[in-house]
């Protein structure tokens, strides 16, 4: 059977620590689906959600086993209707670490066939936070260095 994972995540804006994830996702997993989604406690986006579709679209072009779609619902539920076995995060620190463990234990309680698989962050992505950069790019400071694609 085909592995497939969802990757869901705020993505606001999508940056290099993402797609290092994505792609050392793809060495276990036959195809990836990059979910973007809105986070209740992070209702606000700084980047639209469409041009950051295309962004990670562009970015994973020559990917035919990486899809990138937007969602609006619970994850476990989206993962359900579209056949991911997997989900797949990053964990950088402690911080990451507890939110997701809380994460984790809620969606195995609503999907018990959704395993959570988690990835440590590559040295030279561990400092890479998408609320970093949002705050550089708000003072028009250079944020291309942080991002796989150009804004
Ligand atoms: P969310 O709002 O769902 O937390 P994010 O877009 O902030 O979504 O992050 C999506 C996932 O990517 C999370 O699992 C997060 O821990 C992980 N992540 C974010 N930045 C990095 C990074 N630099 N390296 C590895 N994982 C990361």
């Amino acid at each position: 059977m085909k592995r497939v994972a969802l990757f869901p995540g705020s993505f606001d804006p999508f940056t290099k620590g993402h797609e290092d994830i994505v792609l050392r996702g793809l060495k276990l997993f036959d195809e990836i689906i990059v979910a973007i989604g809105y986070n209740s406690g992070k209702s606000v986006r700084y980047f639209d959600i469409e041009l950051m579709l295309k962004c990670i679209r562009t970015t994973f072009s020559n990917h035919d086993n990486i899809k990138v779609v937007t969602f609006s619902e619970l994850t476990a539920e989206f993962a359900r209707k579209n056949g991911a076995q997997y989900l797949l995060r990053g964990l950088r620190n402690t911080t990451d670490f507890e939110y997701e463990n809380s994460i984790a234990q809620v969606n195995r309680f609503l999907n018990a066939e959704l395993e959570s698989v988690f990835l440590i962050t590559s040295p030279q992505f561990a400092s890479i936070s998408s609320s970093i950069i949002r705050e550089v790019h708000r003072y028009q400071g250079d944020v291309s260095n942080f991002l796989p694609y150009k804004l």
